[in-house]
């Protein structure tokens, strides 16, 4: 069989993050023109045309999903963003940092035939401080002529150099071997979270200045911050567990939140890059917006990270304290417009400053989270989509309807059905089929998943 069709319309391509936690994070970091992007897309195995992205344009996508010799990781792509020249020694260091915060191993590039400069040398000392694996790409040893290039970087002081050409694939394979000898099995930052029943994994994500330190601290203020119960951490604490009422919960990348690296220069990049890790590294995410702003194209972007990489989906509306009705009602058609799509998303109204409707966070984390846990028995599954097909067949198209044959719940987190079909159902049929899946079991917070394939 063949996946023929792919539920269009946003709906989740789904995460990595099973119940077995978080995959491990690998980050390519290095200056400029080191070939990162190069190395990247070589693991990812993409075609060249898609490696050359034009110049200047920053890429909202910073993380990929990437396999070797049968092992997942989440692949940090720090390449391929606009880096001015003046202040190019600073913004290359503040990259770096954000990129190894948030990694496990960290796959240092630099350019064999330029040798170190004063700018790997800042970047080598940060990889020091983290106390991260790091792996050493000495790259564009094209031949083994520049062998001896790859070796003077010795110096660095980071162990063996691998001489690699990202750009026609020689010794980049040893180099992926020599990363999963040092790769965690689980990404550290939810390994604590990952056993059965232990505590949820929560990003709170939105653009800069919509109250994510504000919320933190609200939830966190009131609350007992629960020391990490790992034994012998050294990390940053870049998680925080905290205890609302009865319950646990992890909120990943707090660190980030409280560090505010985003208003630095380059400040889309690090918050797209920051959000995107902290979305892969969750279970549910907060999408903060504020209520007393427009919404920006940045907030909806926020949204379909999300729902794009699969996890669950709450939305709170910030700085309520500053609302008035003018305000309310013009929100109001700013989210039929432009957020209609996600109308799933449990909403919650809050003023994190004061404090105001925090408590009701928690239930909708427990709502969402319990959607995206969600499975649909076989036979109900079936029954419903009998009675569904019975009352509205697809449509006629020239002469030929597809019959809906089976249909089964693949997976959970978020849930994932596989339809057969006796031909191509249309998309307005799919998203028909989805709505009435929502009305009838509900998946609140949670995106959903359809796939058909076609039988003969
Ligand atoms: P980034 O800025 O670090 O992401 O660097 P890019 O991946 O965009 O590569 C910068 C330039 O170096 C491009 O012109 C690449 O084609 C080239 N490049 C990358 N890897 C290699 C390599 O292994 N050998 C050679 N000769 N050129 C390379
Ligand atoms: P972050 O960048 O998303 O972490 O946002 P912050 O938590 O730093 O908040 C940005 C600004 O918004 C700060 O000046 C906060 O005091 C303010 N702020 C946050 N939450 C609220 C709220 O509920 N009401 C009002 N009026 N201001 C808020």
């Amino acid at each position: 069989d063949e996946d023929l069709a792919l539920l269009d319309g946003g709906l989740g391509a789904g995460g990595e993050a099973g119940p077995a936690g978080p995959v491990p994070v690998v980050a390519v970091v290095g200056r400029p023109n080191v070939g990162k992007s190069t190395l990247v897309n070589r693991v990812l195995g993409r075609r060249e045309a898609v490696v050359l992205d034009t110049p200047g344009v920053t890429r909202d996508r910073v993380t990929y999903p990437a396999e070797w010799a049968g092992r997942s990781f989440t692949l940090v792509d720090t390449g391929g963003w606009e880096v001015d020249v003046a202040g190019l020694d600073a913004r290359v260091a503040e990259q770096a940092e954000v990129a190894i915060d948030l990694a496990d191993v960290v796959v240092f590039v630099v350019d064999a035939t330029v040798g170190a400069t004063a700018t790997d040398e800042r970047v080598v000392r940060l990889l020091r401080r983290s106390g991260k694996p790091v792996v050493l790409a000495a790259n564009k040893v094209d031949g083994p002529q520049l062998e001896a290039d790859a070796a003077a970087l010795w110096n660095l002081g980071l162990g063996e150099p691998h001489p690699i050409s990202a750009l026609h694939g020689r010794g980049t394979g040893d180099l992926l071997d020599a990363v999963l000898e040092v790769m965690p099995e689980v990404s550290a930052y939810g390994r604590a979270g990952t056993g059965e029943g232990g505590p949820r994994r929560v990003a709170l994500v939105g653009r800069p200045n919509v109250g994510k330190s504000s919320l933190l601290n609200a939830l966190v203020g009131s609350q007992r911050v629960v020391v990490d119960p790992v034994a012998g951490t050294t990390r940053d604490p870049v998680d925080e567990l905290v205890a609302i009422g009865d319950r646990e919960w992890w909120f990943v990348d707090t660190a980030g939140i409280r560090r505010r690296v985003h208003q630095t220069s380059g400040a889309d990049f690090y918050a797209s890059l920051r959000t995107q890790a902290a979305i892969e590294k969750a279970e549910v995410a907060v999408v903060l917006i504020d209520s007393s702003d427009v919404l920006t194209e940045q907030d909806t972007r926020v949204v379909t990270q999300v729902v794009d990489s699969g996890r669950a989906l709450v939305i709170a509306y910030n700085k309520w304290d500053l609302m008035d009705e003018d305000r309310r009602r013009y929100l109001e058609r700013e989210i039929e417009r432009d957020l209609v799509q996600v109308q799933w998303a449990p909403r919650i109204n809050i003023a994190a400053k004061t404090g105001w409707h925090t408590n009701r966070l928690v239930g909708a984390l427990e709502t969402a989270l319990e959607s995206w846990d969600t499975r649909v028995p076989t036979g109900r599954l079936n029954a419903f989509l009998g009675e569904l097909v019975a009352a509205h067949p697809h449509p006629l198209r020239g002469g030929k309807q597809p019959r809906i044959l089976f249909a089964t719940q693949a997976d959970t987190r978020p849930p994932r059905f596989v339809i057969f079909a006796t031909g191509f159902l249309e998309a307005g049929y799919r998203r028909f089929i989805e709505r009435r899946l929502r009305e009838t079991f509900g998946f609140e917070g949670s995106p959903i998943h359809i796939s058909v394939r076609v039988r003969e």
